[in-house]
């Protein structure tokens, strides 16, 4: 049986606005969710909807304003600084592997410093790097080079290599395939496919590509100005999408075959700014369905597998 990793209940994360922070950016309020071993939660949503602060908050990396994450049921949101051993067990994976390697370090060094931050080198270095860059399907001769002489793919295994040296069982990955070419970017995610049939990791994948987030993810949750609209298993929220912003999501996925007649659902207008975002519904400003009550009450998010905040 599957067991349960994460648990996040009603994080909330407001950053203070202007210079004397008298308002603040409701980036995320109110978000609950709980990912297991073996399991792809997938969180999508346009930019800007707080998705990466989630992220950010469940590894600790910002101390959310309100609410709880538990790793297998220790609160690390309250812990001041987490413990080394929590945080090897929790990693992540950006989508700019650049900006996480040092560029005057070479690819040996850069592969070896989890092992050496942790202690776990002991003289081992040189199996341990090479067992690592063999994993990632990477050629030894790579070794020496600096990360500017590399390809953006190869970067990216290094960063998933750095990820996975010691062996976690939780891992955040933030777009972590989009800056690349579509061939490197199907070899990565299958990388990453294979490393959780192995080891069992339970990934938080944050995309707001729904090709891959359907190819990926075992659950989905919608994000809409940092509050979760729709969650579900993925086939139910891809087939039969009940909240209307999930619908438009999902009409916006380019489609091989002109004649499947799929019709394209067009939102009109921007999100809306999350440091005054509107009464009741969020999405009421942009909703095709919108009624009164829409603009009065929040609607909260019911169902049992398959949940939903609409009053639709
Ligand atoms: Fe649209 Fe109303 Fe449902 Fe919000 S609650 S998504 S405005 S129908």
């Amino acid at each position: 049986m599957e067991e349960k990793l994460i648990e996040v209940v009603d994080l909330k994360k407001y950053f203070g606005s202007g210079i004397f922070k008298k308002s603040w950016i409701k980036a995320v309020d109110g978000v609950s969710f709980e990912i297991c071993s073996k399991e792809t939660f997938a969180l999508v949503g346009e930019s800007g909807c707080g998705k990466s602060t989630v992220g950010r908050c469940t590894l600790n990396l910002i101390r959310p304003t309100a609410g709880h994450v538990y790793f297998k049921d220790m609160d690390i949101s309250s812990m001041n600084e987490v413990s080394r051993d929590i945080r090897k067990r929790i990693q992540v994976i950006f989508q700019d592997a650049d900006g996480t390697l040092n560029p005057r370090m070479k690819v040996f060094d850069l592969m070896l410093e989890p092992f050496r931050v942790h202690g776990l080198s002991n003289g081992h270095g040189k199996e341990m790097v090479n067992e690592l860059i063999e994993m990632v399907n990477l050629t030894p001769d790579l070794l020496g080079r600096y990360p500017h002489e590399l390809s953006g793919g190869q970067r990216q295994r290094i960063g998933i290599a750095r990820a996975m040296a010691l062996n976690p069982e939780f891992i955040v990955a933030d777009e972590p395939a989009a800056s690349l070419d579509l061939s490197v970017q199907a070899q990565i995610l299958d990388l990453m496919r294979k490393f959780q049939a192995e080891h069992g990791i339970g990934y938080l994948y944050i995309s707001h590509n729904l090709k891959i987030v359907k190819l990926m993810a075992d659950k989905v949750a919608v994000m809409y100005l940092g509050k979760l609209v729709e969650v579900g298993r993925t086939n139910d929220v891809f087939n039969c999408a009940k909240h209307p912003y999930t619908q438009a999501l999902i009409s916006a996925i380019p489609i091989l075959d002109p004649c499947a007649g799929r019709k394209r659902i067009l939102l009109k207008g921007d999100i809306p700014s999350p440091l005054n975002p509107p009464a009741g519904c969020r999405f009421h400003t942009r909703c095709p369905y919108r009624m009164k009550r829409c603009m009065i009450e929040e609607p909260a998010l019911v169902g049992d597998k398959h949940i939903v905040a609409c009053h639709l």
